[in-house]
């Protein structure tokens, strides 16, 4: 289709993830490749990278770009929720870095089959692993609406949660609701004309609210997260991209909750919780991409970097 996926910040992950020669590294969200590439690059002429995404597309792409490297890279069609276990099961030990870079890919959303986007009319999908059976069509035409509401209510924080789940189910009582461009229409005509010709399409936020619950995508980062540091050797180092703001405020507690030690109250004499810190906060305030790389990278536009550092206890 043409479309380049850029990697996002990846001077940024390279560097916070410190890749060196001989290093061993996890890019959780393999999609086209791009930051496999940098850090194979960065950890020449021996580190590795093992990869993994749950799209097939996506592996295809990645497989491609990274060939002339080897036995270098690993690629796996695993959700990075597993990560541990899927270390575990080829041998890796403790690992020196991983990056998260989450989200929907560029070539997920170009490819009109795919059904994540309304920008091309196709049937509603959704699917980054289409190897689970719910579909955005499923929920679309199968939830009742005070799931649907919710739904939008949280994961997409659309205000008018209520008024377009209920245009929803009127509309898929006289005729299922089949396409991205449909369901965008729906969502257009339920609202009030003054609010039809914002910034953004109003249909927007309801895409993001079915991808997310399609994908699981807010329990896959959390597990994923702490999943995760755990994997990594002391010194070692996690990058986590995200996209919006419900992803950046699970990145941002995940990892206030397990940089802290001791979370017994105050007046406790004697620390009876037992806790110790897991990791260090790399980025005291987030990173974010400079003015050149938001022009000349879409995807880029709201993403949002953080980092921790694995100490020993
Ligand atoms: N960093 C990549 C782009 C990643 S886009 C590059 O530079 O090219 C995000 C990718 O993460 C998508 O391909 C998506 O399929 C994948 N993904 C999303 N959730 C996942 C999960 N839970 N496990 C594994 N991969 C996931």
């Amino acid at each position: 289709m043409g479309t380049v996926h850029l990697p996002v910040m990846p001077a940024e992950v390279v560097r916070f993830l410190g890749c060196r020669p001989g290093g061993v590294y996890v890019d959780c969200t393999l999609g086209g490749g791009g930051h496999a590439l940098e850090m194979l690059k960065a950890s020449s002429p021996d580190g590795r990278v093992i990869g993994l995404d749950v799209d097939e597309d996506a592996l295809e792409e990645a497989r491609r770009l990274l060939e002339p490297f080897g036995a270098r890279v690993i690629i796996l069609r695993e959700n990075y929720r597993d990560v541990k276990a899927v270390l575990e099961r080829l041998g890796v030990g403790e690992v020196d870095g991983m990056v998260l870079d989450v989200g929907v890919s560029s070539y997920q959303l170009e490819r009109a089959e795919r059904g994540f986007s309304f920008m091309h009319d196709s049937r509603l999908d959704m699917r980054m692993d289409r190897r689970i059976k719910t579909s955005a069509y499923d929920l679309v035409n199968g939830l009742p609406a005070e799931e649907l509401e919710r739904i939008f209510r949280t994961y997409g924080e659309e205000r008018r949660a209520r008024t377009i789940a209920k245009a929803i189910v009127r509309s898929r009582e006289k005729v299922p609701v089949e396409t991205t461009g449909q369901l965008a229409r729906i969502v257009l005509m339920s609202l009030p004309p003054r609010y039809r010709h914002g910034k953004i399409h109003p249909a927007t936020r309801v895409f993001q609210a079915l991808r997310i619950a399609v994908n699981n995508e807010l329990e896959n980062l959390e597990a994923g997260l702490r999943q995760g540091v755990c994997c990594l050797r002391p010194g070692g180092r996690m990058v986590v991209i995200s996209f919006h703001s419900l992803e950046d405020r699970i990145v941002k507690n995940t990892f206030r909750e397990i940089s802290s030690g001791c979370i017994c109250p105050r007046d406790v004499p004697r620390c009876v919780c037992g806790r110790h810190p897991l990791v260090r906060i790399l980025t005291k305030k987030v990173v974010v991409p400079g003015r050149d790389e938001v022009e000349s990278n879409p995807r880029a536009r709201s993403a949002k970097l953080r980092a921790v550092e694995r100490v020993v206890h």
